[in-house]
């Protein structure tokens, strides 16, 4: 029998990307278009069903090579049932995603978070390969998570494991409101949306930085200012580095990962943000806990959705 091919479905506000991997997660093809989600979600799901058969017939596989095709999307999900609560960037209510999907295309279809779809990629083929414990941060307009356990995604019993955005770890005197409800969760201070508030915060209290030149601060330009000395941008950057690092230190006496991966926009930022992050890693860890454990960042960049989505049909197998 040939060999099995797994698809895996990136589904954004904008854009729909769809990949064919082979059993090891490596990428053979991509496809993208738009998703067009004021459409509603019937037309968007048709044209999932419609992009996932365009990409097999356009390569050099058989329909019958799909072994599963996957899908992450944004949102809050009953993922076995592949029922989406909601998803406000697609604007969805109640959902069925997985059955209406499985009626177009005849194949088993498994739905996931986006940040769980990532972590699973990464751990299939990415930054994690090999490792079967690992945790990863998605760091962008917030802080995304996913738990691998044995080379499976940790789904908790709600649905809600991985959340690692909204640990409240800011202390009190210090916090402010998250979008979640909460107040003091790490994404207030370690996404880029926090990194750009603290930024501006500094600029409007006078403070003397150079961003204060700037008619718009972009996360980026933090971590630039601070690669070239700028106090407050050190000061700011160091701030999202040291409460990232004891969220780990929290998550590695609960679940002792092997490895953290860090993903996301923010990641890019180098040592600049690595050195200070693995520096409070190591000062807030037990010894025991952080033996081995390494914090590294992600290497499938945008890729991560469609390679963890295609992962998740291997998990049924
Ligand atoms: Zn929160």
């Amino acid at each position: 029998m040939a060999n099995q091919i797994y698809i895996g479905v990136d589904l954004g506000g904008t854009n729909i990307k769809v990949g064919i991997c082979d059993e090891h997660g490596t990428l053979l093809h991509t496809y993208e278009g738009p998703t067009g989600a004021d459409e509603g979600a019937e037309a968007v799901l048709g044209r999932i069903a419609q992009y996932v058969r365009k990409i097999v017939e356009d390569s050099k596989f058989e329909w019958d090579q799909v072994a599963g095709i996957g899908a992450g999307l944004a949102g809050f999900m009953d993922i076995p049932e592949g029922f989406v609560k909601l998803s406000p960037n697609l604007g969805w209510h109640n959902v069925p995603a997985k059955k209406i999907l499985e009626e177009k295309l005849g194949k088993t279809v498994t739905i996931d978070n986006d940040a769980n779809v990532a972590a699973l990629g990464e751990a299939w083929s990415g930054a994690g390969k090999g490792i079967p414990n690992l945790v990863c941060y998605t760091l962008g307009t917030g802080v995304g998570g996913g738990i691998i356990i044995n080379g499976h995604i940790y789904q908790g019993s709600g649905g809600m494991a991985g959340e690692l955005g909204h640990m409240s770890i800011v202390p009190d005197i210090e916090a402010i409101n998250c979008g979640c409800g909460q107040i003091g969760c790490l994404e207030t201070v370690s996404s880029a949306t926090g990194i750009v508030r603290m930024a501006n915060d500094a600029v409007e209290r006078g403070e003397h930085t150079s961003l204060a030149l700037l008619e718009k601060i972009a996360a980026k330009d933090v971590f630039d200012a601070a690669k070239s000395g700028d106090e407050v941008a050190l000061r700011i950057v160091h701030r999202a580095a040291l409460y990232l690092g004891k969220s780990m230190a929290a998550v590695s006496v609960v679940l002792n990962p092997g490895r953290y991966i860090i993903g996301g926009g923010v990641s890019k930022a180098g040592e600049v943000l690595f050195a200070p992050l693995r520096e409070a890693y190591m000062k807030y860890t037990p010894e025991q806990a952080r033996e081995g454990v390494d914090i590294v960042p992600a290497t499938l960049g945008n890729d991560a959705g469609i390679v963890g989505a295609a992962g998740l049909n291997l998990r049924h197998r």
